[in-house]
């Protein structure tokens, strides 16, 4: 270790303590989450409080040194990657839930804290956070913040930013924002606490927020229905949103070479034998009142939904139900059987879907007929999810031409190349080409003044 980096560790620790600072050898030996370079850095720092980390940020502040905030390192476009001659600020230590008002559907969380300790804290007053993803296990709520994380219920309480009423950061200069409101309503001029949601590390480090709760409901019946399209499939979600005796709790799409692919691989071919479809909408129902099966034979009697599925499976139990539920959430077997492949993470309006569906196909059969693709997504908000490759390395060049030939039309159909993952190092290029240059113009002013020595994490989004 040269002696900058010693004499950098050793401030650190005088700050957080010597056994919460990780070096080389130590980071070598730890699993670098979802992007291999998320432990490139030469140090890893694991604050316990506010005060420590803006004592840290000032620290390395003097010296110049950017900084990689990272939580579960679950995100998937590269924002947490890090360099040598970065420090990670590793923010899992700061997990307390401080403060559950169950009357007023709030939760006052340290940013470190993981999705389900708080979903489960949540449930034990009949509440949620509203938000869930496959990851919930081990992304953390500041995490979740700084990607604006959507996942399967946004389509009915919105992204993460939605659930946020207040936010604590600490700023590049060390001071501290405090902006933890617990109301719904607050008009107090401009709402900076909402440019730190999807803001990937790069005008702050999140260090407690205030979530806005959701009303916990138990799901009730898990259906795999199999249609002939994504038209079809939204027929069926507008029925059940409009349906008296249910709620919608999720409503997720797959195609069939996604679907077929990954039951294939994980041994479940079995749960998609009820029917050969082209899509098939995996539904999650809550029941107001009445036994389930009521509610599901009711469903089957509508004639608009009758009308939009070919054939239909209701999950009869536990098993049933999570198997159904790994072939839409085991989807990086893909990569695993599949090497070299492109991720996408696209929005589409609603209407468009079946139309984009088809485009991108043909425009990468273009490309190459050889090449696979692999799609599935939360169809209640049209975000859809590709991985396209075709087992063989490809050039940047080619990474591009993939890139283009996802993207293309996207934009002036009002769909968005980037819907929930966020930018961070991998989609840097797309978002300088598709970007409004206006916004990307006021963007860059905004990093200057809450960043303008460039230590936050630099080299991502912009
Ligand atoms: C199996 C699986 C399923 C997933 N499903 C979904 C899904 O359905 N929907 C979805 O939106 N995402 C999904 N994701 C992506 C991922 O879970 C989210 O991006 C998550 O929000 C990242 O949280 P994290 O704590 O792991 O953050 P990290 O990966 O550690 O960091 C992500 C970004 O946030 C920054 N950051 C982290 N903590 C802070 C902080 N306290 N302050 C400032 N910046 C910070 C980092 O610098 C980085 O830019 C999935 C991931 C996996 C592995």
């Amino acid at each position: 270790m040269n002696s900058d980096v010693e004499a950098l560790r050793a401030e650190l620790a005088a700050v957080a303590g010597a056994k919460f600072v990780a070096g080389r050898a130590a980071l070598d030996g730890l699993d670098p989450g979802f992007h291999p370079d998320n432990l490139a850095a030469d140090l890893a720092v694991h604050p316990a409080t506010t005060d420590e980390v803006a004592r840290i940020v000032g620290v390395c502040g003097r010296h110049g040194v950017a900084i990689v905030p990272q939580g579960g390192r679950t995100g998937l476009s590269g924002g947490a990657a890090s360099d040598a001659g970065n420090v990670v600020l590793d923010l899992r230590r700061m997990s307390a839930i401080e403060r559950l008002d169950p009357l007023a559907g709030t939760a006052v969380v340290q940013a470190g804290v993981t999705l389900q300790t708080v979903e489960e804290a949540a449930n034990a007053h009949g509440l949620s956070v509203g938000i869930d993803l496959g990851a919930r296990g081990t992304a953390t709520i500041g995490g979740m913040i700084s990607t604006n994380a959507g996942g399967m219920e946004a389509f009915r309480n919105g992204s993460m930013r939605n659930r946020v009423l207040g936010l604590e950061a600490v700023l590049a200069s060390g001071a501290v924002l405090d902006d933890m409101t617990e109301v719904p309503k607050c008009n107090e001029g401009y709402d900076l606490k909402q440019l730190f949601c999807g803001a990937e590390g790069t005008l702050g480090v999140v260090t407690r927020a205030v979530l806005r709760l959701a009303p916990a409901v138990e799901s009730a019946v898990t259906l795999l229905i199999g249609c002939a399209n994504a038209a079809d499939a939204l027929k069926i979600v507008s029925a059940c949103k409009g349906a008296r005796a249910l709620d919608l709790l999720h409503s997720e799409i797959m195609w069939r070479n996604y679907a077929t692919k990954v039951a294939g691989e994980i041994g479940l071919s079995a749960a998609l034998g009820f029917c050969d479809a082209p899509a098939y909408l995996l539904l999650e129902l809550a029941t107001r009142d009445g036994a389930p099966g009521e509610a599901v034979h009711a469903l089957f009697d509508d004639p608009v939904i009758a009308g939009a599925m070919i054939d239909a499976v209701v999950a009869k139990n536990e098993r049933e139900r999570r198997d159904i539920w790994r072939i839409r959430e085991e989807s990086f077997i893909v990569d695993n059987v599949v090497p070299h492949c492109s991720w996408f993470d696209i929005s589409v309006p609603l209407g468009r879907i079946d139309a984009v569906v088809q485009d991108v196909e043909a425009r990468l059969n273009a490309l190459d007929p050889e090449i696979g693709i692999w799609v599935m997504g939360h169809l209640g908000d049209g975000n859809l999810h590709y991985t396209v490759g075709s087992g063989k390395p490809v050039s940047d060049a080619r990474k591009a031409d993939i890139a283009d030939a996802v993207y293309g039309g996207l934009k002036d159909m009002g769909g968005s190349f980037s819907a929930e993952h966020g930018i961070g190092t991998d989609k840097r290029a797309s978002l300088a080409k598709h970007g409004d240059p206006e916004k990307l113009r006021l963007m860059r002013e905004i990093k200057r003044v809450f960043d303008p020595h460039g230590i936050m994490n630099p080299g991502k989004v912009l």
